[in-house]
């Protein structure tokens, strides 16, 4: 596949190509073009024509293209997640609730678009003035590789609704629904250069879309060391930013909990694409009462988990997105069990053999024994490990849960009111679920506290992000 510049596919200017594989089968799923700085101009270029014809643009117009691409999207969505199981490596429905959640977020910017906000402030004998929020002009999006449709869908509904253009880099591993996608949202009415997708790799497409004066505003996700250093080189152009990092969620199951619901939870939100996302449960602490059960039904389930080719049919988890995932993952859990550091319950080893040997496939673990200060629990662990921890109270996991430099999401599990109460006001993290872990929809606002991140997507909060006011003071 090409890239996608001013609603055209293009090749680049270097004729070097990035090779996608299926992490599954090491096989080629298809080549890009591994972009250049030039590359970025020009999608710079194409983005600044197309702004001010987008921008002058009704709101619910702008609305209606998103809400007819959702439609194509839903359409195609079969195929779509095909792709993207192929490129990304998790299991088909997965595939197929991602792609459908990347419609229903162009459904839900299309849903406000009739509702576009302002204010108007009455001054007395000063005068009246009028707020209007106005688009920021040409932003930057930066996408990682384990949620990469539902991620684009984060930044592309709220920045195009908002009336801004876009340039847009997918990561390397998985770049092709990115621009499937893309091409459906320029069939759908967007004129020619409000979204442009370039590939290629991070130092070079990556930073010349952070640091190209044209940008104003850059939304990346992503790991926090990549974070800090956009944050750095953004300044010199005073762009606005959104950074949405890494995060090690704490899933805390109190004694009055619904055990089976609790297990449940735990499991999906551990090994929802093989533990490779930010809200991701990373660590579990149950009360002591209950952890006997808790962890004895954990490991039945994770030892009936079937992990193969996610386009096979009843796959639970799929492989690691590329080798050197699966590679630190690996490392992390050696490095427990070499130091004594915990108790591998099941898995804890490499899945090889077989169909096993083509692919970056690692076993669901379990970890129990947790030595204080471990390095599986002080890091984030992006794979399907899950580390549980048992506490004698609600203090006890209050203040375990807030012992990480993240903050983007945590869970309890209880039937208790002021338990609630108490995680919600203590636990520092930008979504407290209760009895729910892992789900974001994109009416809720969604981002982290501390070295989680910066800014919101999702919601009212996203499409603000990418507006500013702008104030008429009428003197009469
Ligand atoms: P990464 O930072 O390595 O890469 C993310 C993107 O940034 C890729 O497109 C990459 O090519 C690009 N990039 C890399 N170096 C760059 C540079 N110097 N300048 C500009 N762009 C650059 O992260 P990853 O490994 O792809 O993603 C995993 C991380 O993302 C995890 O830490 C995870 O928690 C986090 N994540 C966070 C959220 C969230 O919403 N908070 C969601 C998903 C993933």
């Amino acid at each position: 596949m090409l890239m996608r510049i001013g609603g055209k596919d293009m090749e680049g200017i270097d004729e070097r190509r990035i090779e996608v594989k299926n992490p599954a089968t090491g096989e080629l799923v298809d080549r890009v073009p591994a972009g250049a700085k030039e590359d970025v101009s020009c999608a710079v270029d194409a983005a600044e024509a197309a702004y001010g014809a987008w921008a002058k643009k009704f709101m619910r117009e702008r609305g209606m293209i998103l809400f007819h691409a959702a439609q194509k999207v839903r359409d195609q969505h079969k195929d779509l997640a095909r792709l993207l199981t192929m490129e990304q490596g998790k299991p088909i429905h997965e595939s197929i609730d991602e792609v459908r959640g990347f419609a229903s977020i162009l459904e839900f910017y299309a849903g406000i678009s009739a509702h576009s906000s302002g204010e108007a402030i009455r001054l007395g004998p000063a005068g009246d003035c009028m707020v209007v929020r106005e688009p920021l002009g040409v932003c930057g999006a930066i996408i990682p590789w384990n949620m990469p449709v539902l991620i684009m869908g984060w930044k592309v509904g709220p920045a195009l609704l908002a009336g801004n253009t876009l340039v847009l880099k997918p990561a390397s591993t998985t770049p092709l629904t990115t621009l499937k996608l893309a091409g459906i949202l320029d069939s759908s009415g967007l004129l020619p250069g409000v979204l442009n997708v370039v590939t290629g790799s991070g130092e070079s497409v990556g930073a010349a879309i952070v640091r190209h004066p044209l940008i104003r505003k850059v939304s990346f996700t992503g790991d926090c060391i990549t974070g800090s250093k956009i944050r750095e080189m953004a300044s010199a152009h005073m762009k606005d930013l959104t950074l949405e990092l890494g995060g090690s969620d704490p899933m805390i199951v109190m004694n009055d909990a619904d055990i089976d619901r609790a297990v449940e939870g735990a499991l999906r939100g551990r090994f929802y694409n093989a533990g490779q996302t930010c809200t991701a449960v990373k660590r579990l602490y149950v009360h002591e009462k209950i952890a006997d059960a808790v962890i004895r039904k954990l490991q039945v389930r994770i030892e009936a988990f079937r992990t193969g080719n996610g386009l096979e049919p009843g796959i639970d988890l799929g492989p690691m997105n590329s080798a050197g995932q699966r590679e630190r993952i690996s490392q992390v859990v050696k490095e427990t069990r070499d130091n004594h550091e915990g108790t591998i319950l099941t898995g804890g080893s490499l899945l090889e053999g077989g169909a096993y040997d083509a692919g970056h496939f690692y076993a669901p673990t379990l970890v129990t024994g947790i030595s204080p200060g471990a390095r599986l629990v002080t890091r984030e662990i992006f794979g399907p490990v899950l580390p549980v921890m048992t506490v004698p109270d609600l203090d006890t996991a209050i203040r375990e849960a807030n012992t990480t430099r993240f903050g983007l999401g945590a869970s309890v599990w209880t039937k208790d009111l002021a338990t609630t109460k108490r995680v919600f006001d203590e636990v520092k993290a930008g979504i407290i679920w209760v009895n729910r872990h892992l789900t974001v929809p994109p009416e809720i606002p969604f981002g982290g506290m501390n070295e989680s991140g910066i800014g919101r997507e999702n919601g009212q909060h996203a499409l603000d992000s990418y507006s500013r006011t702008k104030t008429l003071f009428l003197g009469w």
